[in-house]
This record gives C-alpha cells, structure tokens and sequence, in this order.
C-alpha cells in the first residue's frame, strides 16, 4: 500500500478501499474526493490555522480529514456510515487532534458536541463534501442552531448551490436563499467537475462558503411568522405575491385588506414573490404580524 501518498491520491484510495473491501453506497451520498488542488481549495477557504477548529460532516475514508488535520487545531469527523470508523481511525491514526465520531449528524447535539470538542478554540469552521441527499438539512440544523461559527465551507450540489446564493430578480432565487441569507452571506468558491470523485455523482457540483453572520441582515420579531410568509411568497412561483398571499392568509376575504397591508409594507401587489429583497419581506411580515395575521 503506498502509505506516504495523500489519501485523496487516486492510487492510495483505491488501495484503502481494496484493503478494507469497502463497498460505496449510493444511499449515503458516498462519493470521495480524488483531487488535491479541489480539496486545497475547499480547505483555504475556510481560512484555518492552528487557533481553529473544523467539524467535518461525512468523512469518509478521510481524504478532507487528512488535509484539515495538516491546518486545523482541532478537528471533529461525524461519519454515519460503521463500516468507515475503523479506516478512519486507522488512516489518520498519525493525527491525535482528530476525533472520529460513528453518527448521524442530524440527530448530533451540536451545542454540546462544540462545547465537548472546541472548547479551546478561538474560532471553529463547518468544512464538508456533503452527502446530496441531506444538504438542505444538514445546513439548515448548521444555521438554525446559532452555533458559534465562522463560516462553512460546503461541497454541493451546483444547482443548490447557485440557489443559495441568487439576489432577488432571477429564476434560482427562492425560500432558500432567504433563508441562507438571513444566515450567512454565501460566496461561490468554484465549480467542480464529475471526475473528481469516486464513484462519479450524477450531477455537477461547486463549492459555496458561507460566511456566518453575527446577527441577521433585517431586524424580525417572530423569525417563523417571516419564513412563514416568504414560504407563502413563493407556494406557486408564477403567481402574484397577492394570490399566493390571499391563499395562505385569507382565503375566505377580498383582496381590500391584503392590498392595504401591501400597500402599507410598499409592496405593489402585482409583483412575484422572487422578486422581493429579504428587506421587504421583513417590513411585510412586520406589517401582517402588527395586523394580528398568523
Ligand atoms: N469527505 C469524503 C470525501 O470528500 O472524500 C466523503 C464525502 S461523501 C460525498 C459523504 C459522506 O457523508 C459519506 O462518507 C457518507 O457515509 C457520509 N454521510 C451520509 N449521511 C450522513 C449523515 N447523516 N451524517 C454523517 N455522515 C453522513
């Protein structure tokens, strides 16, 4: 086995998985990394030194793990997969900063996982290849749970990825970029072939980092009642944020009352639900809270 290559090296993956007779499955979105250049990428973007910590979701056989150890302080890998935990303890056996942790990451308490593993950081980063079937979660429970991060830096799927960082206006922008903009600010690291991987995904993919915000970009009183509306906003997309809004808010009215509290937020009622900044729709769900509509 050519032990001194990096474990992302094309020869020294396939030599890991014919010693383990690992199988992938498609199941868990296992496709692994092969590229060096993508992987330095996708580790200079989250900005580590030694005063840093990086949580790894979905290790592997280690191929990130490898590289965020060279760089991070400390390092955490949740891997659900059993099967991987004893090649990940025995390739990055060299590394006594890595914790390997056999879990699913959305059932993880994460508060007490960052307290437990970074306790002696000054800053701790999310960096992943993540598994497709599960970004939207995965990110979501990241954000939602207000863990004290820098950023993240993600391997997705390209099409997500271009949705959670569209403006207003255009055809990708939707739920999702308000809600991981309310977050985060997303910024477009690169795009990443197929043939990075083994095996090959079915999709292309790019790399976003997410950069954590202390507090969020508008000021909401009742974070559900706004998603709930931009929600609403965008039901059926080729509708007007008035029909859309009428359908969830009131079904049984005319359309005077929804036109005043429009008018009252400054949002013409004729316009789509893409094309509202995360501004207006803090102004629209202040305004329908303010009028008791739930
Ligand atoms: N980081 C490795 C790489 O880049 O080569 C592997 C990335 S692979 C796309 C995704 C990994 O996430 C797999 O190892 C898979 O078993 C793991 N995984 C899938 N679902 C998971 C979950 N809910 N929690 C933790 N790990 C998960």
């Amino acid at each position: 086995m050519s032990g001194n290559e990096n474990i992302s090296s094309p020869t020294r993956t396939k030599a890991i998985i014919q010693r383990y007779k690992f199988s992938f499955k498609k199941s868990l979105g296992q496709n692994f990394l092969i590229d060096q250049n993508i992987l330095d990428k996708i580790v200079d973007a989250a900005g580590l030194d030694s005063t840093a910590g990086a949580l790894e979701i979905g290790p592997g056989i280690g191929a990130l793990t490898e590289r965020l150890a060279m760089t991070a302080g400390a390092v955490t890998a949740v891997e659900i997969d059993r099967r991987l935990i004893p090649i990940l303890r025995d390739v990055l056996s060299p590394y006594s900063h890595v914790k390997i942790r056999n879990d699913d990451v959305l059932k993880v308490n994460l508060q007490e996982l960052f307290a437990e593993d970074f306790a002696g950081m000054d800053r701790v980063s999310v960096v992943a290849n993540l598994p497709y079937y599960v970004t939207t979660p995965i990110l979501m429970k990241l954000l939602e749970e207000k863990l004290p991060l820098d950023n993240i830096v993600v391997m997705i799927q390209k099409e997500v990825a271009e949705r959670m960082a569209a403006s207003p206006g255009g055809k990708e922008y939707g739920s999702l970029s308000i809600a991981v903009q309310y977050y985060s600010e997303p910024e477009l690291v690169c795009m990443v072939p197929r043939t990075v991987f083994i095996p090959q995904p079915n999709v292309e993919s790019a790399v976003i980092r997410l950069k954590v915000r202390e507090r969020p970009p508008v000021e909401v009183a009742d974070e559900k009642h706004f998603f709930g509306v931009v929600q609403a906003s965008f039901t059926q997309r080729r509708k007007t944020i008035a029909n859309n809004l009428k359908a969830r808010f009131f079904p049984e009215e005319g359309r005077e009352r929804l036109e005043a509290l429009l008018a009252e937020a400054g949002i013409e009622p004729s316009r789509r639900g893409e094309t509202l900044s995360i501004e207006e729709y803090a102004r629209l769900s202040a305004v329908l809270l303010a009028a008791g509509i739930e």
